[in-house]
């Protein structure tokens, strides 16, 4: 067999779906839809990635999410140095982790006491047990088109990977698990208010994505969330913000700080992590005091609170702090929606790109204008005419999310004059 390293994308692709289910170890990553052989990459820097064959692309993916300082972030990247010097998983009570749980109560109110884990998967899971324990309740409540990682229960009717497909939810879920899980559509008051009637006393959580970014992007209307907390305060049903993406990606305290809202409980993963796996769920001291080894909600990990995520999150966050990073990204990602807007109109293009604070979602153009907020008004060339275009990006060396329903994202490492070349190479795709 030839050294992997001499292969192409193609190649390698091939190779990968021997053993590795479809080629890769997430779905996405295998540009399911698009028609092309998925870039095996070898290399990041800042807002670029180089692929197996040399080749060189500004980076709009970052990982789906984490990188909100770019990749291999110098400053990061010392402080993981280090650490790999000293240690690189302890199992054991550490003063890393500590550090990093002391900044974030420190910074955000409703964080009262945290437990950090691997992934966002994680993080969710811990959460809805953790809601469970608490209220003695074994409903969850969730919006159709969030997506919540791929935990058993949440895998109902679920975006991401997901969207798009003609099966909305997960084989090897059981029919019991699933009965669990209420599904509402988002920004539909009435249904929710339905929902509470017949089944309140049995909700312990609803669980939302105050900012919906696994679908599209669709953003909420503020008193559609203002009514999900009045109606679970009245019902007894707690409030779990999954900030999975949103966390310490649109502002330091994500969506509930932006929008001034005190969830119970919050899940986090991606930028807390700085590119590593990291997930974290908080909140409310009084439920989180109900975990193990404290209360009877058991929960654990082998690889939890590992020390270079710990360091590697610390820094980014405190970087991004430093650097004013929230408040740069919003405008620069704005500036570069507004100019990205102009182009497809000046090229009377399908498209249009919906923006919030470093995330950008584009789609194609439907009769209706201003945010689209539920999945049904999403346009039914939403796929065809992001593959056409996301792939004449790639050829020309710019990465978008690979999948018409995923959003991309902006990083400190994406300057000016990046933003410009990025520009010019989607003006030559839309001149075809
Ligand atoms: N929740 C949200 C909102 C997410 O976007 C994701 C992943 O994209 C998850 C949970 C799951 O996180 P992970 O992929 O780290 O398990």
């Amino acid at each position: 067999m030839s050294d992997v390293r001499s292969m192409n994308s193609s190649q390698l692709f091939e190779r990968s779906k021997q053993i590795v289910p479809g080629g890769v170890h997430s779905p996405v990553r295998s540009f399911k839809g698009l028609d092309h052989a998925p870039v095996f990459f070898t290399k990041a820097e800042g807002a670029y990635l180089e692929s197996v064959e040399g080749k060189k692309y500004i980076d709009f993916c970052q990982s789906f999410g984490p990188l909100i300082l770019g990749h291999r972030d110098p400053d990061v990247q010392e402080q993981v140095e280090r650490m790999v010097r000293t240690a690189w998983s302890f199992g054991a009570a550490e003063i890393y982790s500590l550090e990093l749980a002391e900044w974030i109560v420190e910074q955000i109110p409703f964080v009262e006491k945290i437990r950090f884990v691997s992934s966002g998967t994680e993080a969710v899971m811990s959460a809805l047990r953790v809601a469970r324990g608490n209220t003695n309740r074994s409903k969850i409540l969730k919006f159709e088109g969030c997506y919540h990682g791929h935990v058993d229960s949440l895998l109902v009717k679920a975006g991401s990977g997901l969207a798009g497909a003609s099966a909305s939810s997960s084989a090897g879920v059981s029919q019991n698990v699933a009965s669990e899980t209420l599904v509402s559509p988002l920004d539909d008051d009435e249904a929710l208010e339905k929902v509470f009637k017949t089944s309140g006393s049995e909700i312990a959580a609803v669980i939302i994505e105050p900012l919906p970014a696994n679908y599209g992007l669709l953003p909420q209307r503020r008193e559609f969330l203002e009514r999900i907390f009045k109606l679970a305060r009245a019902h007894g049903s707690l409030v779990i913000f999954d900030e999975v993406i949103s966390g310490f990606r649109v502002g330091l305290q994500g969506m509930a700080g932006l929008e001034k809202f005190t969830p119970d409980l919050v899940c986090y993963g991606k930028v807390i992590g700085g590119g590593f796996p990291v997930g974290a769920y908080c909140g409310r001291k009084d439920l989180m005091d109900a975990v193990a080894p404290l209360g009877p909600v058991y929960q654990a990990g082998t690889l939890s609170a590992n020390p270079i995520g710990m360091v590697a999150g610390l820094t980014t966050l405190k970087k991004t702090v430093k650097v004013n990073g929230w408040e740069v990204l919003e405008k620069r990602t704005a500036g570069f929606c507004a100019k990205l807007n102009k182009l497809f109109q000046d090229h009377s293009a399908p498209f249009t790109v919906d923006q919030h604070s470093s995330l950008f979602w584009i789609r194609s153009k439907t009769a209706k204008s201003g945010p689209i907020r539920r999945i049904e008004e999403i346009s039914t060339n939403q796929s065809q005419d992001f593959k056409n275009f996301f792939l004449r990006n790639l050829d020309q060396g710019l990465y978008l999310a690979p999948n018409a329903f995923e959003v991309s994202f902006m990083s400190l490492a994406h300057t000016d004059a990046i933003l410009a070349d990025a520009l010019k190479i989607m003006e030559k795709s839309l001149k075809g």
